[in-house]
């Protein structure tokens, strides 16, 4: 075979599905190798190079492999390597600005995933309150532990073919999760008038973009702060998503709801595997490594010079540079001219997304007006429009998300020419 079917029989035999991320089972990307990035683009070691509308779930804002980043990240990786002791200015400086720019935090934390940065969450919250029980939202992924990866996807195909309910979570675990629709303020109010004495935190991505992008209503982040307030409970805003990619100050900036913590990951350092975990510093201050601490917190990698570097050069190019104005204007565009496009051709979808992200539901009865806002609204997605769509725009150089339901990211570094070719290859499928 090919050089680069050779590396794909070889990545079989030691990696279980034969890749590391998370394409585990999607027909046809676990022979994707991928040999270099950059800006909007990839090549494949068959000599294809891909526009990329897919950008890695999302980190990638300013584009793959920014050459600022880079460059942070290689000087820090020099001068500073890994110690693992002491503090470096870099730390002090990310700590600094993450303050400042999102509303709610006044103490921050570093950790490498976002899975970490909610795990903790919800750890300093059990140990703020003494109590048990984790509310959460349909559709909303936290990352990967027993205590938020619980997902109740009832329809699992319907939204991406993955159901992130693992087998292997404890009974215990289960029992200590309520799952609750999005944007149900109901279903709030009556959780927290049954069990609102036990209830240790409601953990919500503020968009639950891991379902492509329920917009939340106003009221319904506002229900969540009010009922958390009353009860003494630790409203937690996921923004490893949400935060830096639409705007500097995270959701909570653009709806005026201030959560008591937040996570922050993916697009803060461009890539770079760095996140965060910030908020109120009565609960930030419950971390600390001397023992018997109530939140007894560690990581070896927590705060690494080169990912804080590459942090550092993504803020700085954020507040520096119109990225946000960019990739906003390239949104709207998509949004309202793959619309007009499937509207021409007949076909039931609807492109909504806030933002660089869009995303396409194929299914008749929502407008970009009137989007979809429940996860149940979502069981209508016709999944098997995506599969044949999704592979004719691969043949033209397209790469989107590679699930049924397209959450697609556009970055700094898509031009107008690559909506154009996307809109064409749309067109053609
Ligand atoms: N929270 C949200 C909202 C996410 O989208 C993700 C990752 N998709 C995570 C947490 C977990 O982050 P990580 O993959 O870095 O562990």
């Amino acid at each position: 075979g090919t050089p680069a079917a050779r590396l794909a029989r070889r990545a079989r035999q030691v990696v279980p599905g034969g890749v590391n991320s998370g394409q585990r089972s999607i027909p046809g990307l676990t022979d994707l190798v991928v040999t270099g990035t950059a800006g909007a683009r990839f090549r494949t070691a068959d000599g294809r190079e891909f526009t990329d509308f897919h950008a890695a779930f999302g980190p990638p804002l300013l584009g793959h492999n920014d050459p600022d980043v880079a460059r942070a990240t290689e000087e820090a990786g020099r001068s500073l390597g890994h110690m693992g002791v002491g503090i470096t200015e870099g730390e002090v400086h990310l700590a600094e600005q993450l303050a400042e720019l999102i509303p709610s935090v006044e103490k921050l934390l570093l950790t490498s995933t976002g899975s970490e940065a909610t795990f903790h969450a919800l750890r300093v919250a059990r140990a703020a309150t003494g109590r048990r029980l984790i509310v959460k939202f349909q559709g909303c992924y936290h990352g990967w532990h027993d205590a938020v990866s619980l997902n109740v996807i009832s329809a699992p195909e319907k939204v991406g073919g993955h159901d992130p309910i693992s087998t292997g979570i404890l009974p215990e675990v289960l029992a200590a999760t309520l799952v609750l629709p999005f944007n149900d303020s109901e279903a709030v109010r009556s959780a927290f008038a049954e069990h609102g004495q036990d209830i240790a935190a409601v953990i919500v991505e503020p968009v639950p973009h891991n379902v492509g992008a329920l917009l939340p209503h106003q009221e319904f982040l506002r229900t969540l702060r009010e009922e958390t307030t009353k009860a003494g409970s630790v409203l937690v805003f996921d923004e490893v998503i949400t935060g830096f990619r639409h705007d500097l100050g995270g959701w909570q900036r653009i709806s005026g709801v201030t959560p008591d913590l937040t996570t922050l990951g993916k697009a803060i350092a461009n890539g770079a595997p760095v996140a965060a975990l910030g908020g109120r510093a009565d609960l930030m201050d419950l971390f600390s490594t001397t023992p018997g601490a109530p939140a007894f917190f560690a990581g070896t990698y927590n705060g690494h010079p080169s990912v804080v570097a590459a942090a550092l050069a993504t803020l700085r190019k954020l507040r520096e540079e119109p990225v946000h104005e960019h990739v906003f204007r390239l949104g709207d565009r998509v949004r309202r001219e793959l619309t007009a496009l499937y509207d021409r051709l007949g076909v039931p979808a609807v492109v909504t997304g806030y933002g660089s992200v869009f995303v396409t539901y194929f299914m008749p009865g929502f407008t970009p007006d009137a989007p979809p806002r429940t996860y149940r609204d979502l069981l209508a997605n016709d999944a098997s429009l995506f599969v044949g769509y999704r592979r004719h725009l691969t043949e033209h150089g397209l790469f989107e998300l590679p699930l049924n339901l397209k959450r697609s990211h556009i970055s700094y570094a898509h031009t107008d020419a690559d909506i154009d070719r996307l809109l064409e290859g749309t067109e053609a499928a």
